[in-house]
């Protein structure tokens, strides 16, 4: 990849921002005039590449039969890929046999989760995401405040669910401008905000905008909760709209943060369509269609783009651009209930 001549796009250049630069790759072939415009950052976070970690070392290290509450993250391919190697994915606990180990999802549980497995004697690993994490801690910080809590986010998505358990009889929800302007408080000097991790920026500033309005006092997290992960993305997904005919998202209809992308291009007036692969494009989206961009969600495995990137060249993209917006170079070390039984493992 190289760094960005000065014939670089002016409208790359006029979307970059908040310290975000670009650089260009191209490989051309000499008579391809469509083009597949590949976005980096894109695909798995630090917080998936986590939680998949966790199920394949648990695997490793117990065996199957290993239960997972929830799909581990957002992805149908992840999700058939685990099971197949043994993971049993289940809703509810209560699906689980006493006493089997059980992986909590990225996404996070309520308190409540936490009790019925210790009463159960499951023996729980817990793969919530740190940047997930944090926001529960806030959310209990504020509680303890005796603050009344709105948490931005989306009914029944299950990090919402999760965050909400945490505090239920301090926290309301809401989702849109209109909420924040339906709000009645107890007391509308000591309220405070939280966010779902994978909102859409755009949306999020508007309704925090207007909660500053309404309560002057409210207090929030120190910078917000949306997740530097799904930041990127969004910030990508813009920089490339103005310079492209088509985006295609790799991700799952039930990933927050991939919807989110697609979004983020319908409202720069650019199509966009999420694909959970090459199998989903139909082709009359391609109709005079010269540059297509692709990007993936936080969720959405690397080789699925590239299956998606094969599918386009045998329909006529045959140039391929590569631009990065920016360097992700984010790791979280693995859940103690791994590290230490992996130390042990080493040290006999
Ligand atoms: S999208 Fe963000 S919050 Fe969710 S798992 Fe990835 S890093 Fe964590």
């Amino acid at each position: 990849m190289t760094q960005l001549s000065p014939a670089r796009p002016e409208s790359l250049l006029e979307n970059a921002q908040n310290g975000f630069s670009a650089r260009v790759d191209q490989q051309k072939t000499p008579t391809a005039e469509k083009k597949i415009i590949l976005l980096t950052p894109r695909g798995f976070c630090a917080g998936v590449v986590r939680a998949i970690d966790v199920v394949k070392i648990a695997l490793d290290l117990y065996g199957a039969p290993i239960y997972v509450r929830k799909e581990i993250v957002h992805n149908r391919h992840v999700v058939e890929e685990l099971r197949a190697a043994g993971a049993i994915f289940v809703e509810e606990l209560s699906e689980a046999p006493s006493g089997a180990r059980v992986i909590f999802s990225a996404h996070g549980v309520s308190p409540a989760v936490r009790v019925e497995a210790q009463e159960r004697g499951l023996k729980v690993i817990d793969a919530t995401c740190p940047l997930v994490t944090k926001v529960h801690l806030e959310a209990v910080k504020f509680a303890k405040q005796n603050h009344t809590i709105i948490l931005i986010g989306h009914e029944n998505h299950d990090e919402v669910i999760g965050t909400l358990g945490e505090a239920p009889d301090h926290m309301i929800l809401v989702s849109t401008v209109e909420d924040v302007d339906k709000l009645i408080l107890p007391n509308p000097e000591k309220v405070a905000f939280l966010t779902q991790t994978t909102l859409s920026l755009d949306e999020t500033t508007s309704i925090v905008d207007r909660l500053r309005q309404r309560f002057p006092l409210i207090k929030g997290p120190k910078s917000q909760d949306i997740c530097y992960a799904t930041e990127n993305r969004q910030v990508a997904v813009k920089a490339v709209a103005p310079m492209t005919d088509l985006l295609l998202v790799v991700g799952s209809k039930n990933s927050s943060n991939s919807l989110r992308l697609v979004e983020v291009c319908q409202r720069s007036g650019v199509a966009s369509f999420l694909v959970d692969d090459e199998s989903d494009v139909k082709l009359e989206w391609l109709e005079n269609v010269k540059s297509v961009a692709i990007t993936a969600g936080a969720s959405a495995p690397e080789h699925l783009v590239e299956q998606l990137i094969d599918f386009l060249r045998k329909n006529g993209f045959g140039a391929l651009e590569e631009i990065e917006i920016k360097e992700e170079d984010v790791r979280f070390s693995l859940p103690p209930e791994l590290t230490q039984i992996q130390m042990s493992a080493t040290s006999i």
